[in-house]
């Protein structure tokens, strides 16, 4: 392929990446966003294969089939509420490549001299550093996600100087690597990466609770970064827009849950925060003594069909139910009867930026009924019941009122304003944060215990 379809074929894969990214920004224009971004990439595999750099077709084809072939199976098979470990770690497969890029250029950078060879090292160890530190971090947010690691921080002592003394150690192996001798380089590059994959696993363990939305948000940042160094180092300049934007779009929306989420960014980097979801936590001394109490059924069908305006709040617990389906049929049953129904949704309901907003458009229900947090906050108050469907640390209100909460700050969804709410849950364990909610206490709020899917089954066939 000539060099100048090349390059053509490289400004209309960039083009379609940045069109994809835009799409993305809205439910309603996700779909085609997504196709742009699938088209982008096709172009860019095909220029790159055709672009006279391969010695190897066959072992390329191989192996590219080998991978395609698991990521469909996997991406297949892969159920919603597994979406964040699956994105977790596809992005420590970025830092892996960039780690492995950055050895081989290393080992074929003998061509090169004076100026140039200097650029081309420094490169080569900020590559592999974000590349490492992607991989094992990567890896510790999907072993999290998946609860094969609890979701409490490690908080060893002294771990700030510790991380601090890391990042030096590495700083000064990087310039014996760029200074050194020749025979002794791959050892400083080695031991850089060493580093650097301790300093993932160190830094991202010290992360927990309400915060590892944003760490998967970064982690998508980081190994944007990863990908754009290996653009680099191969001298390709669409690994490099590519890497550029995936890097800056992860910095954006981490920097807007943070806003969302009342944290700085520097405190939820520097991590220590939350505790494991799933355990019953301490009441406070305000609710010590009360009682939740409990709804049947047939009242909950009752309150609804008495209702004028309802709003659905879904939360992780209706992921794991598989609720969406049902929650359709009974929005649609309520809809006849002239009844109001809104959804509101939070930014960092469920376990993935949008996760709820999937759910909800994989049931095919309206996008001019969900609202956000801000559109929807200052509607409760003229609202008849709220449905809270799994839902827990996205409508505590301790995230207002209570100083000592770990999730103080965070803006919540305030649906205690409502007449009524309904709490759809299994028992009154803590969700992702691991803070026990004041809400399940309040005068105006009701517990329908049991699986959300289950419960939503018996209540829908009430309403028939
Ligand atoms: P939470 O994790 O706070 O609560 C979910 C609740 O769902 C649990 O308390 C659980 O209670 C209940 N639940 C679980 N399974 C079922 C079921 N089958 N039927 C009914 N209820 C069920 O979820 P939220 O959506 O309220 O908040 C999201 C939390 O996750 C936030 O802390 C957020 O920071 C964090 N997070 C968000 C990410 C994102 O990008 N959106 C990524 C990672 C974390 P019980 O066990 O009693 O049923």
């Amino acid at each position: 392929m000539p060099e100048g379809l090349i390059t053509v074929a490289y400004i209309v894969s960039a083009a379609l990446f940045i069109l994809s990214l835009r799409g993305l920004s809205n439910q309603e224009t996700a779909r085609r966003g997504n196709m742009f971004g699938v088209a982008g990439m096709i172009i860019a595999v095909v220029a790159t294969v055709l672009g006279g750099q391969v010695d190897s077709m066959g072992t390329l084809i191989l192996v590219m089939l080998f991978g395609g072939g698991i990521g469909l199976v996997v991406a297949r098979r892969v159920a919603m509420t597994a979406m964040p470990e699956l994105v977790a770690i596809l992005h420590s497969f970025v830092g892996a490549a960039a780690v492995l890029v950055g050895i081989v250029s290393h080992l074929e950078s003998g061509s090169l001299t004076g100026t140039e060879l200097l650029i081309h090292k420094i490169e080569i160890v900020l590559g592999v550093f974000i590349g490492a530190y992607t991989f094992t971090g990567s890896v510790i947010a999907f072993l999290k996600l998946r609860g094969s690691l609890g979701g409490k921080p490690l908080t060893l002592p002294l771990r700030h100087q510790l991380n601090i003394l890391l990042v030096l150690v590495s700083v000064l192996l990087g310039t014996w690597f760029v200074n050194g001798a020749p025979e002794e380089q791959i050892m400083y590059l080695l031991i850089i990466i060493a580093i650097s994959g301790l300093l993932g696993i160190h830094m991202i363990m010290a992360i927990g609770g309400a915060d590892m939305p944003v760490v998967v948000s970064m982690l998508n940042s980081y190994s944007g970064w990863a990908a754009a160094s290996a653009g680099f180092m191969l001298s390709n300049d669409l690994l490099i827009i590519t890497g550029a934007l995936v890097g800056s779009s992860g910095a954006i929306l981490s920097y807007i849950m943070c806003r969302g989420m009342h944290r700085s960014f520097i405190s939820v980097i520097a991590g220590g925060f939350g505790v494991a979801e799933g355990t019953v936590a301490a009441v406070s001394k305000e609710d010590e003594g009360k009682e939740a109490q409990s709804i049947s059924y047939e009242e909950t069908a009752d309150i609804l069909r008495g209702a004028k305006q309802v709003i659905v709040v879904p939360g992780y617990g209706m992921a794991v139910a598989q609720a969406q389906h049902i929650v359709h049929e009974i929005t649609e049953n309520l809809q006849k009867r002239n009844i109001i129904i809104k959804f509101a949704i939070h930014p960092v309901a469920g376990r993935l930026p949008g996760h709820m907003n999937v759910l909800l458009a994989e049931a095919n229900l309206p996008y001019d009924i969900i609202f956000e947090m801000d559109e929807i906050n200052s509607v409760f108050n003229a609202t008849d019941v709220v449905l809270v469907i799994g839902a827990n640390d996205i409508v505590n209100p301790g995230a207002l009122d209570d100083e000592s909460s770990p999730i103080y700050g965070m803006p919540v969804l305030e649906v205690w304003d409502a007449k009524s709410v309904i709490v759809l849950k299994r028992s009154m364990a803590t969700g992702y944060s691991g803070v026990g909610n004041p809400l399940y206490f309040r005068d105006n709020t009701w517990m329908l215990f049991g699986d959300a899917k289950e419960s939503l089954n018996k209540v829908a066939a009430l309403l028939n």
